[in-house]
């Protein structure tokens, strides 16, 4: 059966992938969600990333759907998996440095390739599906022509890049993050330093060539091709703790613009005390990398905003706008002037290019006596806390969290099955 529709990016097309899937969400995606049978069959996982990445459907909404359908024992590993996303930009919250030192490890890397001849073409031999090795091949024109890859695949893709290419896996990265349509700097960056052993200090990931065989079904068999060890990647940095910014408080009676960005497409049901007077819609995806980003990737989180805002527009009675600018400092602070506003309201922004921006533009818009607001969901401020150290710790914390959040579906089940 071949999976849900990808690509299409809307609130409506999220709730439809969902629904298509819920009936598989208990014992049925534990039992075959690791397999990756090829991209004309993906009905063994969601197919949701995409949309619970730009926020077109919320992980709060994704949670209640499957408690509606599913007892909290049946649904246990699907209901794992969603927060994982949680952990990770919780983590990343908490080691914000992380971020920024990928990013400067990745701008002197692309600046390398034009003096260091040998990475540039064992880079490009990787990235342009070059390296005689099958699976890695066929996933990387995978990736590019879709947009996608299964977690396995991506697994194997970024062990096979970094033990048996011998590739810096901050370009590994980069590559998955300029053409996942789902790329996010959280699950990708820490998902990359665990397989390097960086994210667990020590515990590498090692991609086996009887695991490649079982898990997509015999497609492939990569016989002598695959390293055999997996050393753990070392760093000299530390990366310090920080505590998670304070969630921002909405005054009353306030004169306020709202902004839409890729991080949070569902603006209308942000916390609000009264309507804003102005709503504008900006995208910043050129920013993942120094290099070209896909185009899938870009129309996705174009259209992800222009749906946020069409909704939002709908909602509050208010013209829909659009901005174009990568830089977005004078793009704010005109429009915040042009509709004499006292504040630009947007939904939180974790680590990444969009808090980069709205970090630059915060400045300017003071300059202009123009407040930047940025407003927190109460499923970020329950599960970050709790993202301090192993995914364990919040794992834990699930049956908590769920009830804080009055998803309460079967709560004696989840209270059973966290004892
Ligand atoms: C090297 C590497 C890079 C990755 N990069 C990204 C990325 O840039 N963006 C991204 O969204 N995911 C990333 N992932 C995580 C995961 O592969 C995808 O979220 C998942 O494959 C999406 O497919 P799905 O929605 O069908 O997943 P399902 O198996 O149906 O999972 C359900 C939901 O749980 C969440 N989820 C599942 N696994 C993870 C995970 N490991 N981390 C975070 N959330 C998860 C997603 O929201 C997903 O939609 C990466 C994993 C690896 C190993």
């Amino acid at each position: 059966m071949p999976g849900p529709p990808w690509k299409e990016a809307s609130r409506g097309a999220a709730f439809g992938t969902l629904q298509q899937f819920l009936p598989r969400a208990g014992s049925e995606y534990a039992a075959q969600r690791n397999f990756d049978y090829g991209p004309a069959m993906r009905s063994n996982v969601s197919g949701l990333s995409e949309y619970v990445r730009h926020r077109l459907i919320l992980e709060s909404e994704v949670l209640e759907a499957t408690l509606q359908r599913h007892s909290f024992v049946a649904a246990s590993k699907f209901i794992d998996e969603v927060f994982w996303r949680a952990y990770f930009k919780g983590w990343l919250e908490h080691h914000p440095t992380v971020w920024t030192d990928y990013r400067s490890v990745v701008q002197s890397l692309v600046d390398s390739l034009e003096t260091n001849s040998d990475l540039k073409a064992r880079y490009e031999r990787a990235i342009h599906a070059g390296t005689g090795i099958d699976c890695f091949d066929a996933w990387v024109n995978e990736l590019i022509s879709t947009g996608y890859l299964h977690n396995h695949a991506r697994m194997w893709f970024a062990s096979i890049w970094v033990y048996t290419l011998q590739l810096p896996w901050q370009l590994g990265a980069d590559f998955f993050y300029r053409h996942l349509v789902d790329g996010d700097p959280a699950s990708n960056t820490l998902s990359w330093r665990w397989v390097c052993g960086l994210h667990t200090k020590g515990k590498t990931y090692l991609a086996r060539i009887s695991n490649i065989a079982s898990y997509t079904a015999g497609r492939f068999n990569p016989q002598g091709l695959l390293a055999h060890d997996a050393k753990p990647l070392n760093e000299s940095q530390i990366h310090a703790a920080r505590p998670i910014p304070q969630a921002h408080a909405l005054p009353a009676a306030l004169r306020f613009g709202l902004l839409v960005t890729e991080e949070d497409c569902t603006p209308e049901s942000l916390p609000f005390r009264n309507p804003p007077s102005a709503l504008l819609g900006a995208v910043t995806t050129n920013a993942r990398s120094p290099l070209p980003v896909g185009l899938l990737a870009r129309q996705f989180a174009i259209g992800a905003v222009a749906d946020g805002v069409e909704r939002a527009a709908l909602h509050f009675g208010l013209p829909a706008q659009g901005a174009q600018s990568d830089s977005w400092d004078d793009v704010l602070v005109a429009w915040a002037r042009s509709n004499d506003l006292d504040a630009v309201v947007t939904a939180y922004a974790p680590v990444g290019p969009v808090a980069e921006r709205l970090a630059s533009a915060r400045q300017s818009l003071a300059n202009n006596r123009i407040e930047l607001i940025q407003l927190m969901r109460a499923y970020d401020t329950c599960t970050w806390p709790h993202a301090t150290k192993g995914y364990f710790k919040l794992k834990s914390m699930i049956p908590d969290v769920l009830e804080r959040l009055g998803i309460t579906g079967e709560t004696q089940d989840a209270q059973r099955a966290s004892n």
